[in-house]
């Protein structure tokens, strides 16, 4: 059944909710098997909300085997723009599908941080994503001393739009954005739902913009930054709150399950 969007229309029915878990640089090949086997034992049949789970590129060939007849799903955490060739060091977007993997993360503020990534950088890897089926995770946010200034919603507006410049309408439902505020990534501060309602509602207006408001009501925007099960069901009630990118709590199988059921819990 297609459903066609109209403001009447509940975002539940548009849009999936959507789990995934960083694993950042965490957990060996063995370990990472470990932990998903647990979360397969629980949630490994769950079809209303998606999950996915993006270990480091060492253990992404041992979790796919993992998750062989499930539905859980695999993401990556970064990749180059290029499909091959002399980059030391990169994996590419192609080297990913061969894994089996469906998500990657771009531009995390880590990697936004430590490595540099620009914007630019970023929207050469989400149309190099695109273009080998991979759909992107892209990320967002504002420090902590562009909230105190008032920017939030101007750098996420050139975020949202330089990191998605040339994407087509038809592709854009297959992109994924993360709000996270950087003040409130592994660092126990949360945002209130009235701050990331309020920059989700804004993300969803942009996407409007760029793509016209049936595609923009299509495509998913998780919130990202401390969330764990005592503070999800708020979150995840808002209206643009499509889900979670989870660092911490995606960890350990427990607390990611919970965050799975509260999930399910507000489709
Ligand atoms: C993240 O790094 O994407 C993240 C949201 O981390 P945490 O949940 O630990 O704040």
């Amino acid at each position: 059944m297609t459903i066609a969007s109209s403001p009447s229309t509940p975002s539940m029915l548009l849009r999936k909710k959507l789990i995934a878990g960083n694993w950042k640089m965490n957990k060996t090949s063995a370990d990472a098997v470990s932990l998903v086997k647990e979360i397969v034992t629980v949630v490994g049949k769950e079809h209303d909300v998606e999950i996915v789970v993006c270990p480091p590129f060492t253990a992404l060939e041992s979790v796919a085997r993992a998750l062989e007849g499930t539905a859980i799903k695999l993401g990556a955490q970064n990749m180059h723009t290029e499909p091959a060739g002399a980059y030391t060091g990169e994996i590419s977007a192609a080297m990913l599908r061969a894994l089996f993997t469906s998500y990657v993360i771009l531009g995390h503020s880590e990697r936004r941080t430590f490595f540099k990534e620009s914007d630019a950088l970023i929207n050469q890897k989400v149309l190099a994503a695109l273009k080998s089926q991979l759909k992107p995770i892209v990320c967002v946010g504002e420090t902590l001393q562009e909230r105190e200034s008032g920017a939030t919603l101007k750098v996420v507006q050139t975020q949202v739009e330089h990191g998605l410049q040339g994407v087509s309408k038809e592709l854009a439902t297959s992109v994924v954005i993360a709000y996270e505020p950087v003040w409130a990534i592994g660092t126990g501060r949360v945002a209130t739902t009235e701050q990331a309602q309020e920059v989700h509602a804004f993300i969803r207006s942009l996407l409007s913009k760029l793509f016209g408001e049936p595609v923009a009501q299509k495509i998913r925007i998780l919130y990202g930054g401390s969330m764990k099960p005592a503070n999800a069901p708020e979150l995840l009630a808002q209206k643009d709150i499509d889900g979670g990118l989870i660092g911490g709590a995606s960890l350990e199988a427990r607390s990611f399950v919970d965050l799975v059921k509260a999930a399910a819990a507000t489709k």
